[in-house]
């Protein structure tokens, strides 16, 4: 079986970079806290469906997680792709707690909360689309009549799910996760033949990752901060104080006298989140807080960053949205009040 990585939206990077990078209490914004919980929300529902297709033991298999392709003139997405020899699953994940009502006659799924109720949209017509657009992808790029089902996921398993009018059909469309197994191995049973060899399943997985277009957004702008809003300087990995001093080739925390020889780099990786594609020298210089003039131009080459223009107009260039560090951390008080409470 070959999966891929599963990778942060661009938008919870850049959400988690505001939430280090934010001095005082601007972090404690309703925008950028909703904002935040709900991409999380999408990437840990993932998350945990990936930790079930993990277990299944098929060689045959290629798992695709999080690709968004062109359809000219549409973009979709697609949370997971299960490529088999028989046939092609989009499944289409959903981060539900609670009890929610889905009316396969209305096409309707409705959540009650304290008294409320909210409505979302079908994700059974929504996997559809999903599929119409999968379709013509392929056709596009050469491949034709491969049969192409959906399954909606629900990841938690406290998630109860009503079906309105007990429609057979929604039991085998509308699943959670512990039954995703059964109900891939259900779909295998009912194909007798093949309709591809395993060199085409993995022709098809290296076309459509080549063809993931991560979406780039500028959330950032809508805040309107500036300078004034952001710490100054490295922040220390351990204690998130800045900022941190750079001793010879390495920072030190004068706080908690944690050393790091690669906490510059989170620094400028938030610097391209938050304010722009590109980077200079002396704009490195300026962020890390250093008197050299010498170090950024070593630190920066050090980052295997694409380069252009040349000496003092050099420009360093952000990463893809997919290669930057997947790790990175909420200061751990931030986080907790972001559990504890919401602000107005
Ligand atoms: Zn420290």
């Amino acid at each position: 079986m070959f999966e891929n990585y599963r990778k942060k939206s661009y938008d919870l990077l850049i959400y988690e970079a505001l939430l280090r990078r934010l001095k005082g209490n601007f972090w404690f914004n309703d925008k950028i806290i909703t904002g935040y919980k709900k991409e999380k929300a999408g990437y840990d529902g993932e998350r945990a469906v990936d930790y079930t297709i993990s277990t299944f033991r098929s060689n045959d298999f290629v798992i695709l997680k999080g690709l968004r392709l062109n359809n000219p003139p549409f973009y979709f997405q697609i949370d997971t792709l299960i490529l088999t020899k028989k046939f092609i699953c989009i499944l289409e994940i959903k981060n539900y707690k609670g009890i929610f009502s889905y009316d396969s006659k209305q096409h309707q799924l409705t959540q009650k909360v304290n008294g409320k109720t909210k409505s979302y949209k079908d994700p059974i017509l929504q996997a559809e689309a999903q599929k119409n657009h999968l379709k013509t992808w392929l056709v596009h790029h050469g491949f034709f009549n491969l049969p192409i089902e959906t399954l909606v996921v629900v990841a938690y398993p406290s998630t109860i799910i009503e079906n309105m009018h007990q429609d057979a059909s929604v039991y085998n469309k509308i699943i959670h996760t512990a039954s995703l197994q059964l109900q891939i191995e259900r779909l295998n049973n009912l194909y007798l033949k093949d309709s591809m060899n395993i060199s085409s399943v993995h022709e098809i997985g290296r076309q459509l990752q080549q063809s993931d277009e991560p979406l780039r957004t500028n959330i950032v702008q809508q805040f309107g901060f500036n300078e004034h809003h952001f710490k100054e300087g490295v922040l220390c990995t351990n204690c998130n104080k800045s900022p941190m001093k750079r001793l010879y080739k390495k920072w030190l925390c004068p706080e908690c006298q944690n050393t790091d020889a690669k906490a510059h780099e989170q620094v400028i990786f938030d610097y391209f989140l938050i304010h722009g594609d590109t980077i200079t020298n002396s704009q490195c210089q300026q962020i890390l807080k250093i008197k050299s003039s010498r170090t950024p131009h070593t630190l920066l080459t050090g980052m295997d960053l694409r380069k252009s223009g040349n000496n003092r107009t050099r420009n360093y260039h952000a990463p893809a949205s997919q290669c930057y560090p997947q790790k990175s951390y909420i200061p751990a008080n931030r986080l907790m009040r972001i559990q504890q409470e919401s602000p107005n």
